[in-house]
């Protein structure tokens, strides 16, 4: 097999240098994508950063993945050369565990990450598990649509989970790559929306994105006011912040669900508000294959759509330090 060309980092924190490998034999499952998009999601920065500790250098990031089916494994069914397909976080599972075989297979211990101890799709072409990877509806445009394989259905799913419905009052902490397509996805489930953010400049666009209001997160006096507001609250900020003043924010019954992976320990004051309102704090990882196609599906007919910058792969640095100064609206698309 050909090489693969891509950027990797290879030290914590450095700069992305030019990097090939050898993918040796394609499985029998798997499909290798020649990639002609590839979002640049925070997670990412976390990873080139070793923020997590999971980090093994070399490695080429990328997990927003859009591009054609360039070859598939000689077990593969439905997917078929030249296709336009799309590859999100995770690249593939176990598939015998509980959660696989309930179609969960985002919540699968052995979950592989397409650009964890693997190479991802800052590069020409990319590998995955043939259940990983999706039709990318005719409707969305691959520049668009790239940021929804990971952003997109990490908003989508806990909107899903957690029942969003014209009666629900949703808020969206941090209003970048994924907290734009989570304002547009709450909007499409009929919710109130309310765009919390750090950056006021962010207000009118979060409005044009569809949110009803726009607090200042840093605020706590907005904050107040808005206590026992909420049905849902997503957190898509990598920030510690006041937890105990977002969670006087729900509703009785209502949940605050971490998506944005914070420093610090999770420190929620008083148990009492907890209690007497039912309140509940979650996480939610990514979404299912399954979850992945029908988000897809549901962006295609509704007009959700990631609004993106695009740079030529070669530019991935200078887009990597855009992103890190918060300067990007809303998602760096690299293009091959
Ligand atoms: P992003 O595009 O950089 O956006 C993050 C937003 O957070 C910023 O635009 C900013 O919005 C807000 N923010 C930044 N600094 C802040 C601060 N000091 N205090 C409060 N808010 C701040 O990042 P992203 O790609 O959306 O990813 C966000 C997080 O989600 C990352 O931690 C990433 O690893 C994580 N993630 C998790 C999953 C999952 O499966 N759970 C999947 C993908 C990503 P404002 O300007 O509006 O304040
Ligand atoms: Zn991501």
């Amino acid at each position: 097999m050909a090489q693969i060309h891509g950027l990797a980092a290879h030290a914590a924190g450095a700069e992305l240098t030019r990097f090939h490998y050898e993918p040796g034999e394609l499985g029998p499952e798997e499909v290798e994508i020649a990639i002609t998009h590839c979002g640049i999601c925070h997670s990412d920065l976390h990873l080139i950063a070793n923020d997590w500790g999971i980090s093994q250098y070399p490695f080429i990031p990328g997990h927003e993945i859009v591009g054609t089916v360039a070859e598939a494994g000689s077990l593969v069914k439905g997917l078929e050369v030249g296709q336009r397909v799309g590859l999100g976080w995770q690249s593939n599972s176990c598939g015998v565990c509980d959660w696989c075989i309930q179609g969960r297979e985002n919540l699968c211990s052995q979950s592989e990450g397409t650009c964890v101890k693997r190479n991802g799709g800052y590069a020409d072409r990319v590998r995955a598990h043939a259940r990983f990877v999706a039709p990318i509806p005719e409707a969305l445009e691959s520049q668009h649509a790239a940021p929804l394989l990971c952003g997109g259905i990490t908003v989508y799913n806990p909107l899903r989970e957690y029942d969003v419905n014209p009666s629900s009052r949703v808020g969206i902490i941090g209003i970048g790559g994924l907290g734009h397509i989570a304002i547009q996805f709450a909007r499409v489930f009929g919710a109130e929306v309310t765009a919390f953010s750090t950056s006021a400049a962010k207000e009118k666009e979060a409005r044009a994105l569809g949110a009803h209001h726009f607090a200042n997160i840093r605020e706590t006096r907005s904050l107040k006011d808005l206590a026992g507001n909420f049905d849902l609250i997503l957190n898509t900020a990598s920030a510690d912040m006041d937890w105990s003043a977002l969670l006087q924010a729900l509703r009785p019954t209502g949940t605050l669900c971490f998506l944005g992976v914070t420093p610090g320990p999770v420190s929620l004051g008083p148990v009492f508000p907890l209690i007497a309102g039912q309140k509940a704090v979650a996480g939610s990882p990514i979404g299912s294959p399954s979850r992945i196609r029908e988000m897809l599906d549901v962006a295609a007919r509704h007009g959700v759509k990631a609004q993106t910058e695009a740079f030529p792969m070669a530019k991935a640095n200078e887009a990597i330090e855009k992103v890190k100064k918060n300067k990007v609206r809303y998602r760096a698309v690299l293009a091959n």
